[in-house]
């Protein structure tokens, strides 16, 4: 493992650098929103928090072209119709810097969906392939975080290919995947392992900060068994206005729609695109017949809830939850509802 010395006046120069090679994306304030934005030389160093909004759009883009096609007439035979498709895979070395180890998390539980599989989705791989991840291990975990309580912590090293920790004077990079063992080899940082063990004991002390851990070793079985206790669900779900906000600052909600857009026989012609969706809507399962299987809220909420401490643990070859226990479908819900309490209350009732 590399392991190497960043000052904090170092910072900003060595973004610099790495923005030379990479598009870097990096947390910025704006407003009372912190937003991960691309970051160039002569930026602001990144703001040090946890982001509203999780970074999943660094790979799984909100609204991306899948397919561009165009259908041309040959002017001869006018019922003679050639249609040209173009499919973008677009992938530019990127750096996401400075997310926590939540954010990182959630690629793990994205790759499942993207990567996991038969088919892989080209256009998420690419991205993924291309891009180098560096963690900043938190150091304020919020009253709404409970990476703990879903197998993480502010300073787990999955989905990371470098961990970066504050300590005195600057920071300690470490380096976790080969992708981040090289940068940091060639970075031509001095030698951090001096700091390490300052680096440790800030994050044990920072794992105690959050709050005090449950154990949901039996959510997916007593999800299971939930299933059809709709009373459950109803009263879970009474104040919920299905506004889909948790899923969308969500670093592990997965779902998507696919539309149409454009005239393909026009010059700019048409194209297929794929944009984030959320299972909280009403309209998301909503059928060509009319036909509606989660016409109710509390049947979608139990299907989010399910899907990420009860489904994913099947599908998952490692049993993991969906959930990283980032905290922010809680933080950002407008009517304060709470993921754990609707996991705790299904275990314990
Ligand atoms: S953010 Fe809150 S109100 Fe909005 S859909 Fe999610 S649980 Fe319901
Ligand atoms: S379900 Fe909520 S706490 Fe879990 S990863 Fe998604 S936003 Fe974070």
């Amino acid at each position: 493992m590399t392991i190497c010395f960043l000052a904090t006046e170092g910072l900003v120069p060595w973004l610099a650098k790495l923005a030379q090679n990479y598009r870097v994306f990096a947390p910025r304030r704006e407003g009372k929103a912190i937003i991960f934005r691309p970051w160039k030389e002569g930026d602001k160093a990144p703001v040090p928090l946890k982001a509203t909004v999780a970074p999943k759009g660094v790979m799984f883009p909100a609204c991306e072209t899948l397919v561009s096609y165009k259908t041309t007439k040959d002017p001869q035979q006018l019922d003679k119709v050639s249609l040209t498709l173009k499919a973008p895979v677009k992938a530019e070395p990127t750096v996401l810097f400075g997310c926590r180890s939540c954010d990182a998390r959630g690629f793990v539980a994205l790759d499942k969906a993207y990567l996991g599989g038969k088919f892989k989705d080209p256009y998420y791989e690419a991205r993924r392939n291309a891009t180098l991840i560096i963690t900043h291990t938190c150091d304020n975990p919020t009253p709404t975080c409970f990476c703990t309580w879903v197998n993480g912590g502010p300073a787990s090293p999955e989905g990371s290919d470098v961990l970066m920790t504050a300590v005195q004077g600057g920071y300690v990079l470490e380096g976790i995947s080969q992708k981040g063992n090289d940068l940091l080899a060639g970075s031509g940082l001095p030698d951090g392992s001096d700091k390490l063990n300052e680096a440790r004991a800030l994050r044990t002390e920072a794992a105690k900060r959050v709050t005090p851990r449950k154990d949901l070793s039996k959510a997916a079985e007593r999800l299971k068994a939930r299933f059809t206790d709709m009373d459950f669900w109803i009263a879970q779900t009474a104040k919920c206005l299905s506004c889909g906000a948790c899923t969308f600052m969500c670093p592990t909600c997965q779902c998507f729609n696919i539309t149409d857009e454009g005239d393909p026989a026009s010059e700019q012609g048409g194209q297929r695109l794929r944009s984030w969706d959320y299972c909280m809507s009403p309209m998301f399962t909503r059928e060509a017949s009319g036909h509606n299987p989660r016409m109710v809220k509390a049947a979608r909420m139990r299907n989010r809830v399910s899907h990420k401490y009860w489904y994913s643990t099947e599908y998952s070859p490692d049993g993991r939850f969906s959930c990283t226990g980032c905290g922010r479908c809680i933080a950002q819900c407008p009517v304060s509802l709470d993921i754990r309490e609707i996991v705790v209350k299904a275990i314990e009732e």
